[in-house]
């Protein structure tokens, strides 16, 4: 049995380096009430990043020595807790591991018939909710208005577009390759779709795609990206702060929007988002996200990265874009 814990805190961007394997023993039998599960697919996040420093945040920091956790799908080998049977398969804020034993809390049933089980990491799981319920309770979009979604090729971002054009309104998305761009348009039937990497204008190009200006602006990626939708907000414009990717491994203190008179002038209301204050309404989301799947008004891509042996890299490979959609890992 194999486990990944955090050997060092990553300064700057994370490295191999950073993490370390170990062989681990599970318990020859459970206790009543245990459960042992075995990983089939474990999800890489650009949040966990945060976790690997030891600033104080909304989650705490992972431990050094300790095994990291996300969330991984994984099957029941054996069981001695009455909620769960050996062949179910679980969802769950799981560590790093090959097998583990658990009590069971925290984890959900989830159904191989209904979806394929990645799906629950991704679009039906946290990125899913993510995507829902910041484009709703923060975004409030209304029908004919101009979303920009940056990040728009990832896990959140290619789900925050789709609702956006589910919902009637005008979506433009900007990503890191021209691969990317064309999956948005094709794929995911977004209106319009920016490389950043070949831009060299692109406070130009947001204006040019968004001629009327822009509404809401679900911002997974923070940094000049941001700066350059900001020009273009339109009053009363709603900003989701989900994620700063591209500053989450800078070493040096962040320097300030520069935009901050852009918010002002169109009494914009910019918001920081955390999924987990919505907990109440995962129900409600998930069932709608399932729904429009099975109607096949959603659709959703992921890069599936194999074996175990491959989680640190893949992780780090977030940072340099090699996902399209959900990154996870198969066991
Ligand atoms: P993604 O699937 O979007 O993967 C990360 C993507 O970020 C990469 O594919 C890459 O795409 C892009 N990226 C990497 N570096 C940069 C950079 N320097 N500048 C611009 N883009 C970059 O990840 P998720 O969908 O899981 O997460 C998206 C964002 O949402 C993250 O910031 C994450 O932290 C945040 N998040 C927040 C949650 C919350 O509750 N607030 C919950 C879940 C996620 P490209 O090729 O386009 O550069």
């Amino acid at each position: 049995n194999k486990t990944i814990i955090l050997k060092k805190r990553p300064v700057g961007r994370p490295t191999l380096e950073d993490f370390e394997f170990q062989e681990t023993s599970v318990a020859s039998s459970l206790s009543d009430g245990e459960l042992l599960l075995e990983a089939k697919y474990i999800s890489v996040d650009p949040y966990l990043r945060g976790r690997m420093s030891d600033a104080k945040s909304y989650v705490p920091p992972f431990e050094l020595g300790k095994p990291i956790s996300s969330g991984v799908v994984a099957e029941v080998i054996a069981s001695k807790n009455a909620d769960f049977k050996e062949g179910d398969f679980v969802s769950g804020m799981l560590e790093w591991k090959t097998q583990q034993v658990t009590d069971g809390k925290g984890l959900q049933k989830v159904s191989k018939d209904k979806a394929p089980l990645s799906a629950y990491l991704g679009v039906i799981g946290m990125t899913g909710l993510t995507a829902y319920l910041g484009l709703h309770e923060i975004g409030k979009p209304k029908a004919g208005e101009t979303l920009v979604v940056s990040g728009a090729a990832g896990a959140v971002g290619s789900v925050v577009g789709q609702i956006g054009k589910i919902l009637g309104l005008n979506v433009i998305g900007i990503a890191g390759s021209d691969e990317k761009t064309e999956m948005l348009i094709e794929k995911f039937g977004f209106d319009h779709a920016i490389n950043y990497k070949t831009t060299d204008d692109m406070k130009a190009a947001i204006e040019k795609a968004a001629p009327k200006g822009v509404d809401i602006y679900f911002d997974n990626v923070g940094g000049p990206i941001s700066d350059a939708v900001l020009f273009s907000i339109n009053k009363f414009a709603r900003i989701i702060i989900c994620g700063a990717i591209s500053v989450y491994n800078d070493t040096e203190a962040p320097k300030g929007l520069a935009v901050q008179p852009f918010l002002v002038k169109n009494s914009a209301l910019m918001q920081g988002f955390i999924v987990s204050n919505y907990a109440d309404k995962f129900p409600q989301a998930i069932g709608q996200l399932a729904q429009w799947l099975q109607e096949g008004k959603l659709t959703y891509e992921e890069t599936i990265v194999e074996g175990f042996e491959n989680t640190p890299q893949a992780f780090i490979d977030l940072f340099d874009g090699k996902n399209k959609g959900k990154m996870v890992v198969k066991i």
